[in-house]
């Protein structure tokens, strides 16, 4: 029986990491051009640190951490989002005494979730997070650097989406109406429902059931009972958001499917990707810290799921640069493959931007010419035993109908440079 990988992680492939490498560079650049550092965290955390800081009664903590025993009996999950790894990290780091930190990181996540186009059990996310900033300036900068990376990717039929979830305050209150409002439907509500309605009513709001959308849309909203301060950001947000020419409505259902959010939320979705629509999900998490055993600090971020971002690039039709070799070596004989050895070393020595592929793997001069044309490669280098002999290499055009020529290995790497110049 031939091995399987495990349902819901998938392997990237080499004609795939192509497009990811140019992807993840960009976004690299992108934060880090914002002044954003990168820390990087192990996959595995104590279980608790995700019950705690992702909430008991939400998806994530209900079903869908792969959590395990190791071998000392410890309950150790495999992270599903980056966050809260981030913050016990400043915490356990003493990054959070006295200073601000703008972090990011970027790996595998993962959540035992039903596989689907655009959902994994093992994912990669980009994770934003800037600690110890109040906003509303920051709030604003992060959402404004996303626009900069779809920009900067080349990529369209983005919309965002914002809201406020106000203070712990504003929740208390506003549960409060959610409860009397769900109670008065409770017949209606589906399992899930009614069991959150009794623990975290607000998780109803988040709900995916389409049977329930016609409930939540009823409900009363959360915007309607924020308390003056949290107002307040939010309209500098938005106001932000105008000034930088960054387009955006406000959902007020858009609540979040983790526990810790508070004032602003934020979604990028798009419609390229089917019912898989967020590429980009955040908000402000000031109570996080703090709960976490930490100096009460505020803090906001966003994770970017990347194989919604590489799908959305291929949708948009994104340019891939060039993966090919710039020569390929093709060496007949033995004398001819000992000799491009030294070829290929001195041709990387003296130009370290031509990337220069050899034949490996012997073969006749037409098999090895046509692994040549295969290779994307703009130039093949030929030898023989007799170009050995005399010191000079054939030249041929991959690409083009220029004709083949002979040049002496000693003026190769400058002839090719001169060639590979006029083509890029
Ligand atoms: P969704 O509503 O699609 O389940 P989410 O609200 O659970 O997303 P977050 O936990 O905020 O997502 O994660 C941030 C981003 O990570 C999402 O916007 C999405 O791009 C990506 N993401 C989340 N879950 C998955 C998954 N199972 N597979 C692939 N990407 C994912
Ligand atoms: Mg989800």
């Amino acid at each position: 029986m031939k091995p399987k990988a495990i349902r819901g992680m998938n392997d990237v492939l080499p004609e795939d990491t192509f497009r990811w490498a140019h992807i993840e560079r960009v976004v690299r650049e992108v934060i880090e051009s914002y002044g954003y550092r990168e820390i990087r965290l192990p996959i595995l955390e104590h279980t608790e640190l995700f019950r705690r800081s992702i909430g008991e009664v939400t998806d994530i903590v209900e079903k869908e951490m792969y959590t395990f025993d190791d071998r000392n009996g410890e309950s150790l999950t495999l992270r599903p989002e980056a966050t809260a790894g981030m913050v016990r990290a400043g915490i356990s780091n003493g990054l959070l005494h006295n200073q601000r930190q703008k972090l990011w990181t970027v790996g595998p996540m993962f959540r035992y979730e039903k596989p689907q186009k655009g959902r994994y059990r093992q994912f990669h996310q980009f994770d934003v997070e800037a600690m110890g900033y109040t906003g509303p300036d920051i709030d604003a900068e992060l959402i404004i650097m996303c626009a900069r990376l779809w920009q900067r990717l080349g990529l369209s039929r983005l919309t965002l989406e914002i809201n406020s979830l106000g203070t712990a305050e504003t929740r208390t209150r506003y549960r409060e109406e959610l409860v009397g409002y769900f109670s008065t439907v409770k017949n209606q509500l589906d399992e899930d429902s009614i069991r959150r309605l009794g623990q975290n009513p607000l998780r109803i709001l988040d709900s995916k059931n389409p049977e329930m959308q016609q409930l939540i849309a009823a409900a009363p909203l959360m915007l309607d009972y924020l308390d003056a301060e949290s107002a307040e950001h939010f309209d500098a947000v938005k106001g932000f958001l105008d000034s930088a020419g960054v387009p955006f409505t406000v959902n007020p259902r858009l609540v979040r499917g983790l526990d810790y959010y508070s004032r602003t939320v934020f979604e990028w979705l798009t419609d390229a990707l089917g019912s898989q629509g967020a590429v980009c999900s955040g908000g402000r998490y000031d109570g996080l810290v703090e709960k976490l055993g930490g100096k009460a600090t505020p803090a906001i971020g966003w994770a970017m799921g990347i194989e919604r971002l590489v799908g959305l690039f291929d949708a948009c039709g994104g340019l891939i640069p060039d993966a090919a070799p710039d020569v390929y070596i093709v060496a007949v004989g033995d004398k001819a493959l000992a000799a491009a050895f030294g070829i290929a070393e001195s041709l990387r020595d003296e130009s370290p931007s031509i990337s220069p592929e050899l034949n490996l793997g012997g073969g006749s001069f037409k098999a090895q010419l046509k692994r040549a044309d295969k290779s994307g490669a703009s130039y093949a280098v030929i030898l023989g035993d007799n170009e050995v002999a005399s010191g000079r290499v054939g030249l041929k055009p991959l690409r083009s109908t220029e004709d083949q020529s002979e040049v002496a290995v000693a003026d190769l790497s400058a002839e090719l440079q001169k060639r590979l110049a006029v083509i890029s």
